[in-house]
């Protein structure tokens, strides 16, 4: 599920795939939207480079502009029809790919085509075939593929050492602040042989962190009856715990981390605990709550609202004393009162969530939310996500301060000067571009430099808001 996250917007760098030579069409990229969207960003590269086609970050000279959307919340949609604007404005010949390209606008007809007519094409999300025809269609396939050029992983627009494996695509819940199921359809789970092929790829491209997305990846399998695949001539369920079960195993030579992002809190989901406490899949749950008032979590119709989340997180954390989880909430949903909002705060204090982001509620264009009674002002909406947010801290703060002086394995990010001046990289505990980072500080052993891409131990000496200072050892 999209889950309110911050939206970011890649150009394609053609210095992530080998540089063909020759005259072959070139097509410009731009990837806007959540991590989901990068996955459709990826595979549209893959096969562009594939069948030859250059690809570039520069509208100009480019025969073509492919623009992957965002159609999430309103800024999305302004960043996104700016963005398709822009490209128009600049080059002319403007492919258009993602949510946005699903929605409907006034009236009926494809909003992206009222508001710009001279976009060449238009097609939902997930949908690499329908923009590769387009593509053809405007621009012809080169002869001669290169496909010795192409990575066996694809194109990534991720660094290298971490890679998002998509193992679902649509979502069978009907939240009401949520749009998504009308632009991505119904749940549809990925082959389990297939996620497992490419995760087993992506290890061995070099890649050390994989992060697990879906709408939902709780119910992965749901809508085949988690059925049984083939991995390697092994039989093996299209269901959460054994795919986790076969990502933990193809991790562990390479040492490589993997997480679980959209994680709803089911039952079913206390058997994959025990794989964190074994330390063969992280010990870290993002799990959307979006809020903690039943009759709020009704109006929200959320999936798992009946689960008593608090006994939950707390059988899961005697299973795995060092879980860490991540949530996001939404304060002041149509008809929140104060007394509803408290249970949130109690909530948070209680469940004493490790990283928590909050959103004020927002009206989506198409959300059935936005016919509930009691939409609250503006002001009320924006006070409410202040105070959770200061709950949050405090709860976030004090946790990370008990980390000082312990000793973490830390994934590096970013190291200039040779990795001589220290760093940036992330523990565990977090994911990249929504959670903290721990700063590392030069090292102290002369013959100690820090690499990106490669795990460092490090010794925590100081918290800093939401981030560490670690010590490379
Ligand atoms: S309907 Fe609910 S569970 Fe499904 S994508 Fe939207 S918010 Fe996530």
């Amino acid at each position: 599920m999209p889950e309110n996250r911050a939206m970011t917007a890649t150009v394609a760098e053609s210095a992530t795939v080998p540089a063909a030579t020759g005259k072959a069409p070139t097509v410009a990229f731009v990837s806007l939207g959540c991590p989901k969207a990068l996955t459709d960003s990826e595979l549209i590269l893959t096969q562009l480079r594939a069948e030859g086609y250059e690809t570039s970050n520069d509208y100009d000279g480019a025969d073509l502009v492919v623009v992957n959307t965002c159609g999430f919340i309103d800024d999305a949609v302004k960043e996104s029809l700016d963005t398709i604007g822009e490209a128009l404005a600049q080059n002319g010949r403007v492919i258009v790919t993602g949510c946005l390209g699903a929605k409907a606008g006034e009236g009926g007809g494809k909003l992206v085509q009222q508001v710009h007519p001279k976009v060449l094409a238009v097609t939902g999300p997930h949908a690499t075939q329908a923009v590769m025809d387009a593509v053809h269609r405007h621009v012809p396939r080169p002869h001669d593929p290169f496909m010795d050029l192409v990575p066996a992983t694809g194109v990534k627009l991720t660094p290298r050492h971490y890679a998002y494996l998509k193992i679902s695509e649509g979502c069978n819940h009907r939240c009401t602040f949520c749009i998504i199921p009308s632009l991505r359809g119904d749940l549809v789970s990925r082959p389990v042989g297939e996620v497992l092929g490419d995760a087993r790829a992506l290890f061995e491209s070099g890649v050390k962190e994989l992060l697990v997305i879906s709408q939902d990846t709780s119910a992965y399998g749901v809508d085949v009856k988690y059925r049984t695949g083939f991995f390697d001539g092994q039989p093996v369920k299209t269901r959460l715990l054994d795919l986790c079960t076969r990502l933990g195993d193809l991790a562990a030579p390479f040492g490589a981390w993997v997480r679980l992002h959209y994680v709803y809190p089911y039952p079913h989901v206390d058997d994959i605990l025990p794989l964190m406490a074994a330390g063969r899949v992280l010990p870290y749950l993002d799990v959307p709550f979006q809020h903690a008032h039943p009759e709020v979590l009704k109006r929200m119709k959320r999936p798992a609202s009946g689960e008593r989340n608090l006994e939950r997180l707390a059988r899961w954390r005697e299973i795995c004393p060092e879980l860490v989880v991540r949530s996001t909430f939404i304060a002041g949903f149509p008809g929140e009162t104060e007394a509803e909002f408290e249970t949130l705060l109690d909530f948070m204090r209680e469940a004493r969530i490790d990283r928590a982001g909050c959103f004020a509620y927002s009206p989506v264009q198409g959300a059935a939310a936005n016919e509930l009674p009691g939409m609250l002002p503006q002001e009320v909406r924006e006070e409410r996500r202040a105070r959770f947010m200061a709950v949050a801290e405090q709860v976030s703060v004090a946790k990370l301060q008990r980390r000082v002086g312990a000793l973490m394995q830390v994934l590096v990010d970013h190291a200039p000067a040779l990795g001589r001046k220290g760093g940036v990289g992330r523990s565990y505990a977090d994911a990249p571009e929504i959670d903290g980072q721990v700063r590392l500080l030069p090292p102290e052993k002369a013959s100690k430099t820090l690499k990106v891409g490669e795990f460092t131990r490090a010794r925590v000496v100081a918290a800093e808001g939401h981030d560490l200072v670690a010590m490379p050892i």
